[in-house]
């Protein structure tokens, strides 16, 4: 690791403790402080998650970080701080509530820094660099490792709310990729892991699509894949907070799909099937799917569930699933 990088390291621990402390304990950290708890947050999960405030101050955390030893300039380099068009140097994350990004052995890597307003971006991440690469980590996969072994399975989410709210909810598996998507790296890794992997993604347009590359990805990697639905655009956290923890875990997370349920419905929504062409394309696509299922009875169930709902017989449906296995083959 270079001299930047233990630097930065080093920074992010001085500041993940000075943010909690602030949120924690002082009057600059109030708003921040009463921002998590009209969310809902308890103090026992401020404290696991060691969330913090950025006080909306020109100078406070630049001098802080100054008289540690930390120099302007590589911290403007590490995206701690950052550096307007006249060369003013504040902290990048002020005026936010401050979401500690653990790697895999629980040392700050990055901040995820949330708005208390509703000031645009929503979220501010640190930058890319040696240290932070988001498509190499999990948020939360330190915290949630023991449980993930245990249960050889994880729950994907979007983002830190979802996290947090589930884990005090009792969902001690869950993990995050902040808002973008799954990479091939992230899946490999939740592969060594687990059996199975349930995404729980927002109930938008955009949290949709993510559901199904993420449900490929993780299939490729060898993953049994489920996917839990929520109604009415509440993302999890909403969920959570309007239904309650038990009904999240009965009827969201154990209710969660199956990855061949799953894509059934998905890939239904780009056909009108009223139409005859269109019934036929979604009958084609679906066997394309089906024809990746290993195993012989699985297989077959989808292709009764098919066949029944399209009124097409077993014998086509089966000699269709065989030339594509040919082809392949
Ligand atoms: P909240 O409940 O506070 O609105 P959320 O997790 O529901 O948060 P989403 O809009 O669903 O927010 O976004 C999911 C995740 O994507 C966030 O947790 C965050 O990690 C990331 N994200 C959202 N907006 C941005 C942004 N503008 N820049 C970078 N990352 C973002
Ligand atoms: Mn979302
Ligand atoms: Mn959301
Ligand atoms: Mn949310």
């Amino acid at each position: 690791q270079s001299k930047e990088t233990l630097d930065a390291l080093s920074a992010y621990e001085w500041l993940t403790k000075l943010y909690h402390h602030l949120l924690r304990h002082t009057k600059e950290g109030k708003e921040g402080y009463q921002y998590l708890k009209d969310r809902g947050f308890t103090d026992d999960v401020i404290d696991t998650f060691q969330l913090g405030y950025s006080p909306n101050s020109k100078d406070f955390i630049v001098e802080f970080l100054e008289k540690k030893g930390f120099h302007r300039q590589s911290m403007v380099k590490a995206g701690i701080l950052s550096s307007n068009e006249d060369n003013v140097v504040t902290d990048r994350f002020r005026g936010r509530v401050i979401f500690p990004i653990r790697n895999h052995l629980g040392k700050t890597i990055g901040f995820g820094g949330r708005t208390i307003t509703d000031q645009k971006p929503k979220y501010l991440n640190s930058p890319e660099s040696e240290l932070f690469q988001k498509g190499k980590l999990l948020y939360n996969f330190d915290l949630a490792r023991k449980s993930i072994r245990k249960k050889q399975e994880a729950v994907l989410f979007e983002g830190q709310m979802d996290v947090i709210s589930a884990h005090k909810a009792g969902v001690m598996n869950g993990i995050a990729t902040l808002g973008t998507a799954l990479t091939d790296m992230q899946a490999k890794l939740l592969r060594r892991y687990v059996d199975t992997v349930i995404i729980c993604y927002d109930p938008d347009n955009a949290g949709f699509l993510a559901s199904f590359k993420a449900a490929k990805l993780l299939k490729q990697v060898g993953c049994a894949v489920k996917v839990a639905t929520l109604p009415n655009g509440l993302d999890p956290d909403d969920y959570i907070k309007t239904y309650g923890a038990d009904r999240f875990h009965h009827e969201v997370i154990e209710a969660s799909d199956t990855y061949m349920t799953f894509m059934m419905k998905y890939l239904k929504k780009d056909y009108n099937l009223k139409l005859e062409g269109d019934r036929i394309q979604y009958v084609e696509n679906v066997i394309d799917e089906i024809a990746l299922i290993e195993r012989p009875i699985e297989r077959e169930h989808y292709l009764k569930e098919l066949a029944n709902e399209f009124e097409l017989s077993i014998e086509t449906l089966t000699q269709e699933v065989r030339s594509r296995n040919e082809k392949i083959g």
